[in-house]
């Protein structure tokens, strides 16, 4: 018999995806302009921000985080107007806003956002903003999102490629400032996956997300096998990268289920530690 007809582990009805991208019309151009020159990577799903969110839906997302990211000083507050904007559009949507520590008003905005229950923190890109973790002029953002009860998503992996601002040496640094950070780390810390799954021993309000981390070959994704997925279960969150992928996030989806892990770990990973987490973010009951 065919491997998934025995197969009786499968991921729930609803999900939530906490790695998904939107920006504006032009800057989604932009973006995917600079995959093809910097990484020669053609994004397959070339889609605006309505599809985006229609598309998910009709394959069962339930609920949607999405963030985007300032590549440079001067540009995140005009696009953050627009997320305030397009949260208002749709329910269950919710969004990790653009932050550059170089503007003039930066900490006044990132207040403001703050008392939005749908913007759940920050996104910060260190492999395009080009700053570290620990660089000081983050330090009072930090403190903020402690204070409010948010959230941080940064990508600060060496995956796909490097530089000197990511990489676990540089984001311990910030973790033995704020041990209790409360991040997430996406695509899993890739490429150093064994060190950044062993800061959650440490560090209590520390998630990672599975984005791009299931790809097939040629993609460098995760390769511990399915006993670290297990142990760290109740600290993974599914997300996918969409629509920012070079292979349709169903074949990733169909990647993790070939594992073969317990309905346990893909009740909690593609829901229910998502739920949890937004529900503490935003004081949502439901
Ligand atoms: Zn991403």
């Amino acid at each position: 018999m065919h491997k998934a007809v025995l197969m009786t582990v499968k991921i729930p009805e609803k999900i939530i995806d906490f790695h998904v991208h939107l920006f504006p019309d032009k800057l989604f151009d932009a973006i995917r302009d600079s995959f093809v020159k910097n990484y020669d990577w053609h994004i397959i799903h070339q889609y605006y921000y309505q599809e985006c969110v229609l598309r998910l839906r009709q394959s069962g997302v339930r609920s949607i985080v999405y963030s985007n990211y300032a590549h440079r000083a001067g540009i995140a507050e005009g696009l953050n107007r627009w997320n305030e904007k397009i949260l208002q559009e749709y329910d269950d949507l919710y969004c990790f806003a653009a932050y550059h520590p170089d503007d003039d008003c930066a900490l006044a905005m990132a207040k403001r956002l703050l008392e939005n229950p749908k913007i759940l923190g920050f996104k910060l890109q260190l492999l395009v903003q080009n700053f570290y973790p620990f660089d000081e002029r983050l330090f009072p953002l930090y403190e903020m999102v402690i204070r409010k009860n948010k959230h941080l998503l940064l990508h600060t992996g060496t995956g796909p490629v490097g530089n000197p601002y990511v990489g676990l040496e540089p984001f311990m640094k910030v973790l033995e400032k704020f041990p209790e950070l409360p991040a997430t780390v996406a695509h899993m810390g890739a490429h150093e996956y064994a060190g950044f799954l062993g800061l959650l021993d440490r560090h209590p309000r520390l998630y990672l997300d599975t984005a791009f981390c299931f790809l097939p070959p040629p993609y460098e994704g995760y390769n511990l096998g399915p006993d670290y997925l297990e142990k760290y279960k109740s600290r993974i969150l599914y997300g996918s990268d969409y629509p920012n992928l070079i292979a349709p996030r169903e074949i990733e989806i169909e990647n993790i289920l070939k594992i073969d892990l317990s309905q346990e770990f893909y009740d909690k990973v593609f829901y229910d530690n998502g739920m949890a987490l937004i529900r503490s973010l935003t004081g949502k009951t439901m």
